[in-house]
C-alpha cells in the first residue's frame, strides 16, 4: 500500500501458534478482495494503491508456513477497516474477537464510516465474539482478555469507534502489543517522536475521534518510555518494523 507521498506499506497479520490451535491477529486483504477488488472502493484504490498480491494474503502465508488453514480457530481484531478484515472470509469456521464498539460501528455506519467498512467481508456470517473493556489493567491500560491470559484486547478509540490494539504475550514472556491504526509509522512511538507530515495528516484525516487518537498515541508512547523492555509497541502499517520483526 502506498498513500501519496508516504513512504510503502504493510498490513501486519500476527499468526500465533498456541495449544489449542492458531490464531491470527488482523487478517489484511483477503482473496475474495483481490478477485473483486471493486469492493474495495475506488477511493480507497486510487488512494491507498494496495499491491493485492495473491501469496501475501494471510491465507496463503499460512499455507506456505505448513499449516492447514482450517487450524485457525481464532482471529482477534484491531478494528473492522477493510485492510484489517479482508481475510476473515478465509477463515470461514474461525471465531471473530473484536471490540463490540466496533462491530456495532461496522455493521451500523454512518455516512462518514460507509467507505471504510466492506460489508461483504462478513458476508458469511462469522461467529462474532464481541469484547469491552473488562475490568482488567494491562500496564494501566483498561483491556480484557480474547484467548486465556496471553491475548488481550487493549481498546484504543479513536481511528475507529471500537478501535483496539492486541497484547499477545511472547514465549520469552515479554509482550507484542499489535496497536493497529492507533498510529501509522514506528518512530512516533520513539524517543523523540517523530512522523512524516503526510502521514501525520492523512492519520488526522481518517480518525473518526481524532482527540481521542491523539490521546490514546501519548499512552502508547508513554508506554514505550516506561516499559519498553517488557512491551514491544508495532503497528498494523509501518514496513520497518514489520522486516525487523520477521528478520
Ligand atoms: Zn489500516
Amino acid at each position: 500500500m502506498r498513500p501519496p507521498l508516504a513512504p510503502p506499506m504493510v498490513a501486519h497479520v500476527l499468526l500465533l501458534e498456541r495449544p489449542d490451535g492458531l490464531v491470527l491477529v488482523d487478517t489484511g486483504f483477503g482473496t475474495a478482495d483481490l478477485a473483486d477488488r471493486k469492493r474495495l472502493g475506488r477511493p480507497f484504490l486510487t488512494m491507498v494503491r494496495p499491491a493485492l498480491d495473491a501469496a501475501e494474503t494471510a491465507v496463503a502465508q499460512v499455507r506456505a508456513l505448513g499449516h492447514d488453514p482450517a487450524e485457525v480457530t481464532d482471529i482477534v481484531l484491531t478494528h473492522l477497516d477493510l485492510d484489517h478484515a479482508g481475510g476473515i472470509g478465509d477463515f470461514p469456521n474461525a471465531r471473530i474477537h473484536v471490540h463490540a464498539t466496533e462491530l456495532g460501528a461496522a455493521k451500523r455506519p454512518t455516512l462518514r464510516e460507509k467507505a471504510r467498512y466492506v460489508q461483504g467481508q462478513w458476508a458469511h456470517h462469522p461467529l462474532w465474539a464481541e469484547h469491552r473493556e473488562g475490568g482488567d489493567d494491562w500496564f494501566g491500560f483498561a483491556s480484557v482478555k480474547a484467548l486465556a491470559d496471553d491475548v488481550v484486547i487493549v481498546p484504543l478509540h479513536g481511528h475507529t469507534r471500537g478501535h483496539s490494539g492486541v497484547a499477545v504475550r511472547r514465549p520469552d514472556g515479554g509482550w507484542l502489543l499489535h496497536a493497529g491504526d492507533a498510529f501509522f509509522h514506528g518512530d512516533q512511538v520513539a524517543e523523540p517522536p517523530g512522523c512524516p507530515a503526510s502521514l501525520a495528516a492523512f492519520q488526522r484525516m481518517m480518525a473518526v475521534d481524532n482527540k481521542a487518537r491523539v490521546a490514546n498515541l501519548e499512552r502508547l508512547q508513554e508506554l514505550a518510555r516506561s516499559h519498553g523492555d517488557e512491551v514491544t509497541v508495532i503497528c498494523a502499517h509501518d514496513k520497518g518494523q514489520y522486516d525487523a520483526l520477521r528478520g
